[in-house]
This record gives C-alpha cells, sequence and structure tokens, in this order.
C-alpha cells in the first residue's frame, strides 16, 4: 500500500493546478475515492487524511467495509453495475448511486429508501460514444429518465456520469466530457437544479476538470494498483 496521506496531498495539487490552467474554482471538484478491492485500512488511512467520500463497485465487499466503518465519517457511493436484487441494500446503506440508467431501477431504489434517511442523492449513467462499458441510457432517452427520477420522492437527482472508453490523447478524452458537460448545461437550463458532474478517472482527471466536472472517481492514482 502506498502512503495515501502523500497520494492525497499530491492528488489535490494536481486538482489545483489543472483547475488554474482551465479557469476552474479547485473548490468546486472533489474527490470520491474509489476503494473497491482496497482493504479497510486503506480507506481509514484515506480518512485520517480528510477524504469523506468512497465509491464502492460491488455489493458484498462494500457492505462488509460500510459494516466495519459504520461509526466512521465515511459517505458511500455506489458506483458498480446495479440490478434489480442488488437495489434494496444499495437504497438502505450508501447515500449516493452513480450509475442509474433504467426507470424500474429507479423507482425500486426509491420505493426502498428508508424514509428516515432522506432521498438517496443519484447521478444518471449516461452512454456518450464508445463508452467501455455497456451500461448507461442514451443522450436521447436522457429526458425521459429525467422526468421519470424527479417524481420519485426516494431520490434526489444530482447531475450525471459517464465512464468513456480510455483514450490516450487528451483532446480524445475531452470529446466525451465535453458531451456530457452539454447534457448536464442542457438540464440545468430547463429549470433542474443538477450540481454534480461525477466524470473522470486516474487516467483521465485533467481533461475532466478542462470540461467542468465536480467530482473526479480516482482510484489507482490514491492507493495505488487494485490487489486482484
Ligand atoms: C474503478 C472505477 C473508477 C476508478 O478508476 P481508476 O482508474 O482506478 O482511478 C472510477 N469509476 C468507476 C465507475 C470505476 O469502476
Amino acid at each position: 500500500m502506498q502512503n495515501i496521506e502523500q497520494s492525497l496531498t499530491a492528488l489535490r495539487q494536481r486538482i489545483v493546478s489543472s483547475a488554474q490552467e482551465y479557469a476552474r474554482d479547485a473548490h468546486s471538484i472533489k474527490i470520491l475515492a474509489v476503494s473497491k478491492k482496497q482493504p479497510i485500512s486503506a480507506i481509514r488511512a484515506a480518512l485520517a487524511a480528510d477524504q469523506r467520500d468512497f465509491g464502492e463497485n460491488y455489493l458484498q465487499e462494500a457492505l462488509a467495509k460500510i459494516d466495519v466503518l459504520a461509526d466512521s465519517q465515511a459517505c458511500w457511493h455506489f458506483i458498480g453495475p446495479l440490478q434489480s436484487n442488488k437495489t434494496r441494500a444499495v437504497a438502505e446503506n450508501f447515500s449516493w448511486v452513480h450509475t442509474l440508467d433504467r426507470e424500474k431501477i429507479a423507482v425500486r431504489l426509491s420505493e426502498q429508501r428508508p424514509g428516515g434517511l432522506g432521498p438517496l442523492n443519484v447521478c444518471i449513467q449516461v452512454n456518450i460514444s464508445a463508452e467501455a462499458s455497456k451500461s448507461g441510457i442514451s443522450l436521447a432517452a436522457l429526458p425521459a429518465l429525467v422526468m421519470t427520477i424527479r417524481q420519485l420522492p426516494g431520490l434526489r437527482l444530482r447531475g450525471l456520469m459517464a465512464l468513456p472508453a480510455p483514450a490516450a490523447e487528451f483532446d480524445a478524452q475531452r470529446q466525451p466530457f465535453w458531451q456530457l458537460r452539454q447534457a448536464f448545461e442542457q438540464l440545468q437550463g430547463g429549470g433542474f437544479e443538477l450540481d454534480t458532474l461525477s466524470m473522470g478517472t486516474s487516467s483521465d482527471m485533467a481533461a475532466a476538470i478542462a470540461e467542468g466536472t465536480t467530482l473526479l472517481r480516482i482510484g489507482t492514482a490514491l492507493f495505488g494498483p487494485r490487489p486482484d
């Protein structure tokens, strides 16, 4: 395990300098620490260095961690593929979901969200051009899902998320982020109060910052390579 406090400091510095380069306010860019496959000790080290938001992809692994760290300040984000049989546990144990892309799942999450917890924060995952995974809704189908989610009392729509196919060139990295941002600004212009653009990982964070990300999902650049 690398020194997580040092990695976080370096990461925050990279964000500040990229923000400066693209005329962004660095305070508007948060880090979501992607802790999938990382041990509890790594999460504790990040917590000790004032990291609060953690992203997990695999439900059983995540539930075990949430249980062990129940007394911590961690805020848990579900960022993995979401099928019907997982919605109840996600609605009961997470604060955020970034991978919402279907009406049926939205309805279930809303119904299963315990009243005492307040609405579940959600981002819609959009499948912009040549996305690596097949998940995510098309841009054309996005407005209808937005309207549905708006009427669900157990959910609070916060924004959009994308995980584009890896690209080596900076301009190629920017292109899908630019598209997501256009969709985001269109919704904002239509009166939706959205505040979260969940885009950018360890390998394309500068491109995401250039295109307006508010939440970088960072795994390896923070925790080092994932143990398999
Ligand atoms: C694993 C993962 C990340 C983090 O990727 P890194 O390259 O390790 O920074 C971000 N987003 C999603 C959806 C992931 O599954």
